[in-house]
């Protein structure tokens, strides 16, 4: 099968087992239990159960071929309370208006729990960039940015990659805003090429940051990193780097996976092999006879499990049955509330993905704050700056679900939560 196909099959598993509608329906609901948790009126929750501001756009591109194709694209605002709005825009034929919406979301909470100066956005067009040229890419993009451009901005809302969009889009996306407002305007986006004011350290800010829960959670269990099995689910971007950053630290990574399967080894897996022979979309298992199912590799016996691959893994079904005694999500919503519950029951610590997965957010931030000073960090200074963020997110959210007796993705949204519900209240807005 082609790489190509290869993704196809991902993507469509993901979107089935995705649910847009649910996601959105399910984080209003625990977005109300965390601010009723906290003891703010049905008000606040009405003010934040939805974007304040979502613009849907038409864009047409002239195509390689001489036609005209209108692409529909959103850009979704959910409070601005704090300060301008932060998140990604994906590229993908499923975005649908629901899903930019709970996206945008989420961005508000993970900017809370680590204390960002922002609040959540998120930006998104119907289109298959598979089967787009660059020259189709790049009109698509410019178009948006032209279509979008009096909402955003370096001072209102800053853009970044997300699902099937790349530096190089962001580049054209950047030239097209500066070429609008006559001036050079870097932080107007994030995830740029560094030749363009990118930021070091973004590529594996994400591994990064899930790679200092990992450390901050076995700290709380008194366990050490050198006597643990980690199993990780998912081999792309998030999956791979973490994997290599555990298995530098002394860790023994027993297990890990791609959609087609997973391979196991008790003893240990040479992570640096499987790096080297990985494709660009995270595939390994074909090259090897001896597999185990995806099922099967969440069931390991092991420490940790790291979910880095799709959403809804973790499930009523088979939450009784993970063996890791640390679960630290790095993909989006891998584990149901239901399965939560279970898990928190059962006394395994689940660290939850908008505290997990921060440290991309994190290095945007720095990307932003570079481009506003014009003076760029090393990259031990992105990590220092990281390192110390994700630490105290974790603590904070750590000691909240302590202080209120519930699990920590209560107490990640309702720090999440918090700061925007505080500033709107400061403004005057409730
Ligand atoms: P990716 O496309 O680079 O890799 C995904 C990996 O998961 C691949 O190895 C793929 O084969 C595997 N996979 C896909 N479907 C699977 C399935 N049904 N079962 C098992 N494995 C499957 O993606 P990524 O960038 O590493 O992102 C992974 C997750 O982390 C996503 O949920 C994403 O939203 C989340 N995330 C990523 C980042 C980031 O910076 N990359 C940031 C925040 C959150």
């Amino acid at each position: 099968m082609s790489s190509v196909k290869e993704k196809e099959e991902v993507l469509k598993r993901e979107e089935e087992k995705d649910g847009s509608d649910d996601l959105f329906f399910s984080t209003q609901q625990v977005i109300k239990e965390a601010l009723t948790k906290l003891g703010y009126r049905d008000e606040v929750f009405e003010l934040l159960k939805e974007p304040i501001r979502m613009l849907t756009v038409r864009i047409p591109v002239k195509m390689d071929n001489g036609s005209i194709q209108i692409f529909t694209g959103f850009r979704s605002q959910h409070n601005d309370a704090v300060g301008p709005t932060k998140g990604g825009v994906r590229f993908h034929p499923e975005v649908t208006e629901e899903e930019v919406k709970a996206l945008s979301i989420w961005m508000t909470l993970k900017c809370g729990i680590t204390n960002l100066p922002y609040g959540g956005g998120k930006g998104g067009i119907i289109c298959d960039p598979r089967k787009m040229s660059f020259g189709e890419l790049e009109r698509l993009s410019r178009g948006y940015v032209r279509a979008v451009s009096q909402i955003v901005g370096p001072t209102k809302d800053i853009p970044a990659p997300d699902v099937y969009t790349n530096s190089q889009i962001m580049a054209w996306m950047m030239d097209e805003y500066s070429r609008l407002r006559e001036f050079d305007s870097p932080g107007f986006i994030t995830g740029k090429p560094i030749v363009l004011g990118g930021s070091h350290g973004r590529e594996t800010a994400t591994a990064r940051g899930v790679a200092i829960c990992i450390a901050e959670a076995l700290k709380t269990k008194n366990l050490r990193l050198q006597d643990a099995r980690i199993v990780v689910q998912g081999f792309g971007n998030a999956g791979s780097f973490l994997a290599k950053f555990m298995h530098d630290a002394g860790a023994k990574v027993v297990g890990i996976s791609d959609v087609h399967g997973g391979l196991y080894d008790p003893n240990g897996l040479d992570i640096p092999y499987l790096l080297d022979r990985r494709d660009s979309f995270g595939m390994i298992s074909q090259l090897f006879q001896n597999t185990i199912s995806n099922e099967e590799l969440l069931e390991l016996d092991c420490d940790i499990l790291v979910p880095a691959a799709v959403s809804n893994q973790i499930t009523a079904q088979n939450a009784h049955r993970i063996k890791a005694s640390i679960i630290v999500e790095a993909a989006n919503g891998p584990t149901t509330m239901e399965a939560t519950n279970i898990l928190t029951e059962r006394g395994i610590l689940l660290v939850p993905d908008i505290l997990a997965s921060a440290g991309g957010v994190t290095v945007s931030y720095f990307e932003w704050v570079q481009n506003n000073q014009g003076y760029y960090w090393s990259e031990e200074e992105v990590y220092g700056k990281l390192q110390r963020v994700m630490i105290d997110s974790f603590e904070t959210v750590f000691e909240t679900a302590q202080a209120h007796q519930v699990n920590m993705r209560m107490a990640a949204y309702m720090i999440g939560i918090r700061k925007t519900a505080e500033a709107a209240r400061f403004r005057g807005w409730i």
